[in-house]
């Protein structure tokens, strides 16, 4: 880590040594043996990761778009009618999947930094049959959470099918499939998964399954085609070899590395140790007088966090200033706010420590920018709000 700076965006994040390590091995056989039962061995803890244990899961090489394509393209079919609950700039990449493959999108929008009243999404069910809808468990873009837990009753009472974009979240906010009747949940490896970009991870539950058994139209992306991948996984579960495309196999190593890691830290100590790490992030902020992008605390993620410059202080200007403190942060996304805010990633491996070398050196950027606050008020603030 000297001399190197800290990577604290929301994806790609800082990576376990033990990883990386799985990435600089020499390449096996996507077919030798003990690659295939590193394979089975991460697909059987993916369920235990997403905690959906009668779940199929699939992992292809791609990012979390492709993810994103994987279940689009699997699910729906023309005419399909799709409801997108949307908190943001990735809430729009899926409706923009979606109507690719034929569907009809209807939105649920809330302003910028708000979530959609479970009443909203209720009303929108009730005046339209939809074969599913997408929620995007933290946008990355806004830094909003949305109520998972209430979404997917929701859905179910509707009997429409919950797709949740969960790569801001898996393994990182408490997410639990099957207990809260989730049918796909959907990530990336760079994200809190804790693994460098290139892998898309999905889990279909039953329900997900049926849906894509029941098609009667031919899936119009040859390469996110379930049924091309299914066998494959079902094969390398069975520790046998199969093909369809080459695996990327030192990802796959790097994989196994780390859901086995998340594994052994155990499901409920990942989430509340994000808590904790959110708490501490805005909990700096919070005392430093910087706002945050979320309208409301409730409405904050634990994996990421989008705070507001402060007034006077600009993106140009800070973000230089804390990455020559050595620490790297994300500026916007948000097309409608994209110069007046700024990202932090908390999630995967990062611990208190790398926590409070971010608050201090946004201290730093802080006071060489001009503003005026309490040196080590942040700081502070953050080891008092992760202790809880
Ligand atoms: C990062 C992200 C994506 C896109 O993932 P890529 O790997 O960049 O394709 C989609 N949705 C959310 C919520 C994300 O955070």
């Amino acid at each position: 880590m000297k001399g190197r700076k800290l990577l604290m965006i929301p994806g790609p994040i800082e990576f376990e040594p033990e990883v990386l390590a799985a990435l600089a091995a020499p390449t096996t056989s996507h077919v030798a043996p003990d690659f295939i039962e590193a394979f089975g061995e991460a697909l059987e803890w993916m369920r235990d990761v997403f905690l959906c244990p009668d779940g199929q899961p699939l992992v292809v090489a791609g990012s979390g778009t492709l993810a994103m394509d994987l279940a689009g393209a699997n699910l729906v079919e023309p005419g399909d009618r799709a409801l997108v609950v949307n908190t943001g700039y990735f809430g729009d990449r899926f409706a923009a999947l979606l109507g690719r493959y034929g569907a009809h999108v209807t939105h649920v929008r809330a302003a910028v930094g708000g979530r959609p009243a479970l009443a909203a999404v209720e009303a929108a069910l009730q005046a339209g049959r939809f074969k599913l809808m997408t929620v995007t468990h933290v946008d990355t873009s806004t830094g909003v959470l949305t109520d998972v837990r209430g979404l997917a009753a929701l859905a179910r009472q509707y009997e429409t099918l919950c797709v949740v974009d969960g790569v801001c979240s898996v393994a990182g906010e408490a997410l639990r499939m099957t207990e809260w009747g989730v049918d796909v949940a959907l990530t990336a490896s760079q994200k809190a998964i804790s693994v460098p970009p290139g892998l898309a991870l999905l889990m279909a539950g039953p329900r997900a399954m049926a849906a894509f058994h029941a098609r009667k139209t031919p899936v119009a992306n040859y390469y996110a085609d379930w049924a091309n991948w299914l066998p494959v996984m079902a094969a390398y579960e069975a520790r046998k070899a199969s093909y369809f495309g080459t695996p990327a196999v030192n990802l796959i190593w790097a994989l196994n590395v780390s859901l086995g890691q998340i594994v052994a830290e155990g499901l409920d100590a990942r989430f509340a140790r994000h808590a904790a790490l959110g708490r501490a992030c805005q909990g700096a902020l919070a005392a430093l007088g910087l706002g945050q992008v979320p309208l409301q605390p409730e409405y904050a993620a634990h994996t990421m966090t989008a705070p507001r410059y402060p007034a006077g202080v600009s993106g140009a200007d800070l973000l230089p200033r804390i990455g020559a403190a050595g620490v790297t942060l994300a500026g916007g996304l948000h097309p409608a706010i994209k110069a007046e805010y700024f990202r932090i990633g908390h999630m995967g491996p990062t611990s208190l420590n790398d926590l409070l070398a971010t608050i201090g050196a946004l201290e730093v950027g802080l006071a060489g920018c001009g503003y005026r606050f309490d040196v080590g008020a942040g700081v502070a603030a953050a080891l008092r709000a992760y202790q809880g």
